[in-house]
């Protein structure tokens, strides 16, 4: 499959994980727009929320119980966002699940 995100998860993409385990990956994002920018993505190929189910959904409560822990480890006690561009209009670009964890600054309200 032509996923940039599934290539990460192999390993044919370089990437710097920041946390893994049997369901989750977790990588700093290449053009990161805080001082602390990490995606986290299940290991299965999910388009988007729009593509989250019955049969699917475990793996996302999952990634909701990891964010914090990731957020813990790099120290983001001020808080941080975390956000899921689902779709053209959100300008989601990578078409594979993915929660951007942001944060390590004092983070703007505009959301369009
Ligand atoms: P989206 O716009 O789909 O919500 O977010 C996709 C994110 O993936 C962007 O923030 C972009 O910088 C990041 N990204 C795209 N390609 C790569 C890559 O090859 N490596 C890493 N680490 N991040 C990537
Ligand atoms: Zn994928």
């Amino acid at each position: 499959m032509d996923c940039i995100f599934c290539k990460i998860i192999a390993g044919d993409i370089p990437s710097t994980k920041v946390y893994e385990d049997e369901q989750v990956y977790a990588f700093r994002d290449i053009n990161p727009q805080a001082p602390t920018h990490i995606l986290v993505i299940p290991k299965a190929h999910i388009e988007s929320v729009n593509a989250v189910s019955p049969e699917n959904s475990g793996v996302v409560a999952h990634i909701f119980e990891v964010i914090p822990q990731i957020a813990k480890a790099e120290g983001l006690t001020g808080g941080y966002r975390v956000v899921s561009n689902c779709g053209a209009d959100a300008g989601q670009t990578v078409f594979h699940l993915h929660f951007h964890i942001l944060g390590g600054k004092e983070l703007a309200l505009e959301m369009a």
